[in-house]
This record gives C-alpha cells, structure tokens and sequence, in this order.
C-alpha cells in the first residue's frame, strides 16, 4: 500500500474540525473578530464589514472598497432578513451612505457570498464576477424542486447510505437555494484570471482557485492586500465537498492545486482578508498548513481501506467525532471528495454492494 508523503507534517489533524489554533507564522491583524455590523477600516478606502449569519459559521466578511463613483462591494452576505438588515444599515450610514454602491464583486456562488447581489444591483450596482459563479447561480436560483431529486437520492445511496436514514433523506424538504439566494441580474461583467480591476486608487489583479468552488474570484492588490473569499481561511478549513452533480470530480486535487499557486504568489508582507475569521499574514505558510493537513487526513484514510468500506462508514475515521445530523450531509460530500481524490491518484479501488452503495478500498 502507497503512503501519502505530506511534508512538514503539522501535528494539528483537527483543522477539518474547525481547529481554532493559528499557526506561530500566521499573524493575525487583531487579537479578536470585529464587532459584527460595524465595519471597520483596515485601509484608506478599504473596509471590513463582518455580517450576521444563522448557520454554524455565524458570520461573513463582506469587503467594501471606495470607488470613484462610489463603492465596491466584495460579497453581500445571504438573503435572509438578519443578514440584509446588517448591510443595509452599514451602507446607510457615514462613510458609506452618501455615494451608491456602484459594483459587486462576488467571489464564488455559496449563499452567503452571492446572497444579496441581486438585491444590490436592484438600485444600480453592476455584478462582477467569474463566469462559473454568474452560470452557477443563474442556473440554482431557477432550479427549485419540492422533494429531493432522483440524482441526489442516488448520491447519498452511493455514498452507504440506507434504511430509516434514506427514508428520511427521500421525504426532508429540500433545502433549496433559491431560500437563501435572491435572483441575481440576467447581464453580468465577467472577470477572468490575470485580468486587472481599477477600483478607486488601487489595482487589483483577479486570479481564480478552484476546488471549494470552481472559477473562485481572489483579488490581489498591489499593495499588498488580497481577499481571498473561502479559498484560503484562517482557523477552518475551506470545505471540500462533491456536489451530487457532479459526483466523480476531484476537488481536492483542484484545491491543493489551487493553494500551491497562491502560496508561490504571495509573500509575507501581504495581508490576507478573509471571508471568514480575522485577517492575518502568511499566505504561504496558511497554504501549506492546509494542504499539510488535507494530506494527513487522506493519509490517515488510506491506511483505513484493507477493508472495504462505504463513505458513510469513512465519516469516523476522518471527523474523529459523532457527528451531529445536520452535519452529515456537507461532511459526507467532503468525504466522497477524499475518496474520490485517493481514486483518482490510483490508490484505491471501489465496486457497488447490493444496496447501490460503493466499497472503497485498497488496490
Ligand atoms: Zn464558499
């Protein structure tokens, strides 16, 4: 059996789990979050607005940057009524609530960063954003279904999953994402990797990760300032998740890829601004952190599939937890990920069981 070579293994396995312990060469710009609701400078005409979310991440940053005709606004935060209330109310008041919000930049397609777009440009705004995100989201808003669909049973049941669980799965109302994302404009400016955005004084160069979403907007300022979105986060780890659309894909190797490019362009003296958590330096060695502990957790994995098991049974081996119900929908897309990811690097083998279900395991 091959073994996972993972450099400079970190001996923190827990970043999966929202390990709250930052590394010594990752600095943080404050010692704690900022007040939620309030925005706060960290720039000359560059703001953090952190906004309340009710999920178990309980908030977004959201970045509002000073444009010549008014402002820029990097992510909105989802469309539900505590979260819109919180931006409406910052871009109301001083500085903000004399000049229009004029773009919106939205990073990648997940409701808490596209959420609100729609309602922005609703009063002018133009949305910003990679093709994928516009296509995705387009394509989400309008896709709305009362009960769960044939490929998503079909998912969960290739995954393990069976009897009163599937049952339960089969009659849940689905969560739609329409819910939670208002419909966003039918003409949008597209960006592109290596494209340059003027927003007020600075130039920002757009440069794309893949793997937590495809065709992920990450801003990099000239001076030194990049907002990264969900691609690179301090504290947690970005998720990494199959969508049941598309259930063969490889995110983890998007992502890692992803995070070695971003690591070689960053440098120390750059300030990373986060959709979640506190901004802090060290790009590079945040980078590595991760792709380190990706690569213990697939290690670790590995090393469990002599035998064969569903991604259903893989939950424990890779959370080290029980694992409350709400969680396991998103951490069994992630562990197809990792298992999908050993797979396609020839390390393991699957076949379907009687009950629809693959067996992992090693060659
Ligand atoms: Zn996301």
């Amino acid at each position: 059996m091959k073994t996972i070579v993972v450099d400079d293994v970190q001996q923190n396995h827990a970043t999966i789990q929202r390990c709250p312990q930052i590394r010594p060469q990752i600095r943080p710009l404050w010692a704690t979050a900022p007040q939620i609701g309030q925005p706060t400078e960290i720039a000359t005409g560059l703001w953090l607005l952190s906004l309340p979310l009710s999920a178990a991440l309980d908030h977004i940053n959201v970045y509002i940057l000073e444009d010549n005709q008014g402002w820029t606004l990097v992510d909105t935060g989802s469309c539900v009524p505590l979260c819109q209330s919180a931006l409406e109310n910052a871009l109301s008041q001083p500085p903000f609530g004399h000049r229009p919000v004029t773009r919106v930049i939205t990073t990648h397609f997940h409701p808490d960063h596209i959420g609100l777009a729609g309602k922005v440009c609703e009063r002018g705004a133009v949305l910003v954003t990679s093709r994928t995100c516009w296509m995705q989201t387009r394509l989400l808003t309008l896709d709305v279904h009362p009960v769960a669909q044939p490929h998503e049973i079909r998912f969960v049941q290739n995954a393990g999953m069976k009897g009163i669980e599937l049952e339960a799965f089969r009659r849940r109302s689905p969560s739609n994402y329409a819910q939670i994302v208002c419909p966003i404009p039918a003409a949008y400016q597209r960006i592109c990797e290596g494209d340059t955005l003027q927003i007020g004084d600075r130039t920002w160069t757009i440069r794309m990760g893949h793997g937590h979403a495809a065709e992920h907007v990450t801003l990099w300022s000239e001076d030194g300032y990049v907002i990264t979105g969900d691609q690179v986060l301090p504290g947690i780890s970005s998720n990494l998740s199959v969508h049941p659309s598309e259930p063969h894909a490889d995110v983890v190797s998007e992502w890692i890829d992803s995070c070695k490019r971003f690591s070689r362009l960053a440098s120390d003296d750059m300030l990373c601004l986060p959709a979640h958590n506190i901004p802090f330096y060290g790009i590079s060695a945040r980078c590595q952190q991760l792709i380190n502990s990706h690569l213990t957790v697939l290690d670790r994995l590995l090393k469990n599939l002599s035998q064969p098991r569903t991604a259903i049974d893989c939950l424990e081996i890779i959370y080290r937890r029980s694992l409350k119900p709400h969680e396991r929908g998103l951490l069994i897309a992630e562990t197809i990920g990792y298992l999908n990811h050993l797979y396609h690097q020839g390390l393991i083998e699957k076949e379907k069981n009687l009950e629809n279900a693959y067996l992992w395991h090693t060659r």
